[in-house]
């Protein structure tokens, strides 16, 4: 079993309520169990500030996938949930990012590990200390 840590944001319909449909869905595969998640937080846009606030959140995995069939699993869930994937760092119904994978680190293509951009993210950070101390100190600390 690995464990790996995923970072979840939405910001246009009802944020709150699109995070919790993702962490349903994703606690619903075969091969992920849920094991904590943070309070959702809000937060101010990143990148293009002209958008409504965001939801954010963090929650814990543990699961037999690797990380590139989880990010199918992930990629999937937002693709089903309508994500509207025009614009870089605008409006989202829903994001889904692998933080952290185990203590695995990758540069690939399609997939980077941790995420290229935790470490200098507070929305990504605050929910991830709430559940997770130690994985967000690695991050950071690397
Ligand atoms: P975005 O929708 O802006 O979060 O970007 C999604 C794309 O980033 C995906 O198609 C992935 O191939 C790529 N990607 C690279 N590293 C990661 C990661 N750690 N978590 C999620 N997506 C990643």
């Amino acid at each position: 079993m690995s464990k790996a840590w995923l970072s979840l944001g939405a910001n246009i319909g009802d944020p709150p309520a699109q995070l919790a449909e993702a962490v349903r869905r994703i606690a619903a595969h075969q091969d992920i169990t849920v094991v904590s998640q943070s309070a959702v937080l809000t937060t101010k846009p990143w990148g293009k500030t002209d958008q409504p606030d965001f939801a954010n959140m963090a929650i814990a995995i543990e699961t037999r996938l690797q990380p590139l069939e989880l990010l199918d699993i992930v990629l999937g869930i937002e693709r089903d949930m309508g994500r509207v994937r025009d614009e870089v760092w605008g409006p989202r119904l829903i994001d889904i990012d692998i933080i952290a994978y185990d203590r695995l680190e990758v540069k690939s293509p399609r997939l980077t590990l941790p995420h290229p951009h935790a470490h200098e993210r507070s929305f990504v950070l605050d929910p991830l200390r709430q559940i997770d101390e130690s994985v967000a100190t690695w991050i950071t600390s690397r």
